[in-house]
């Protein structure tokens, strides 16, 4: 791997209710020697023992939304680093890092909101009720922000991510709810602008899509070929109407179990098919190891 690369390691890749592919999940290894993942859903402790990973040798956990397959996993992650020590990191509780934590303040509202009852009980000063996010994890304040657009909540905040730069912006998902898609500023010197983007959990964007696509490297994008009225996900239908230049980056996430039904159609078009084991390089775009 070349030095001050930033790869992406799929470790679960299907969709909320796959059994074949896990919930999506995903490892960033940066080029400062930090691991991060992308949301952590239920099935992310099991995915992780499975990838040789401990809890313990991440820096930081990235959430694009509130959903169990994206979230899910975050209670073991809490727990084993608040009260477990592992790899030589000591627990939290012994003073310990708590690793970062990244979302768009309007989903981390939501992570709390769900994960509260059963992370709140840490008795602090007494009160056995006391516990918060931020006992179990460092939370990172976004660096800038866009103001309000299609929600009451802000349309993008930035943030710094390890030595990343990374963007949370507002997506359609499921309608009125806090979800983001995610840009990864990967340039090197001179190339400031170059991005690896992330849909998170999102409907078809056509337009913004091809708004970024001559500085994007490559999008993972969620995919279903189950069309139904008021789709939440990113439907075939409307991916294989992009351009080719942009079908020609993007891999496929998020998916059913019965994707390799589609391999051939999809393939033909340019896209690839994200698998677990798979591991990108987010400055060439291009998949550099498969341990699948
Ligand atoms: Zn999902
Ligand atoms: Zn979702």
């Amino acid at each position: 791997m070349a030095a001050g690369s930033t790869t992406l390691r799929f470790l679960g890749t299907g969709g909320a209710f796959s059994r074949r592919y896990g919930t999506t999940c995903s490892m960033l290894a940066l080029p400062n020697g930090e691991r991060w993942l992308i949301d952590c859903g239920r099935q992310a402790p099991d995915q992780l023992w499975e990838a040789g990973l401990d809890w313990h040798q991440l820096a930081g956990q990235l959430v694009t939304h509130v959903h169990g397959d994206h979230i899910y996993g975050l209670e073991d992650f809490a727990f084993q680093r608040y009260y477990q020590a592992a790899a030589g990191v000591p627990a939290i509780m012994a003073g310990g890092p708590r690793p970062h934590f990244i979302a768009h303040s309007a989903v981390r509202d939501e992570v709390w909101e769900s994960m509260a009852a059963s992370l709140r009980y840490i008795a602090i000063d007494g009160n056995p009720r006391a516990g918060t996010l931020e006992a179990y994890f460092e939370v990172i304040e976004p660096s800038s922000w866009e103001p309000p657009a299609h929600n009451p909540w802000r349309h993008s905040e930035t943030f710094d991510c390890g030595s990343l730069q990374v963007i949370a912006r507002e997506n359609e998902h499921v309608p009125g709810k806090p979800s983001t898609s995610l840009e990864f500023h990967v340039g090197g010197e001179g190339e400031p602008d170059k991005i690896a983007w992330w849909s998170g959990d999102s409907t078809v964007d056509a337009e913004f899509l091809g708004s970024i696509e001559s500085r994007t490297t490559i999008y993972f994008h969620d995919c279903t070929f189950t069309d139904y009225p008021g789709q939440v996900h990113g439907a075939f239908s409307l991916l294989e109407k992009l351009p080719e230049s942009i079908r020609h980056k993007m891999v496929l996430m998020h998916h059913e179990d019965d994707i390799e039904i589609h391999r051939a159609q999809v393939e033909a078009l340019g896209f690839r098919i994200g698998l677990p084991g798979q591991v990108y390089d987010l400055c060439t775009g291009k998949l550099v190891d498969d341990t699948h």
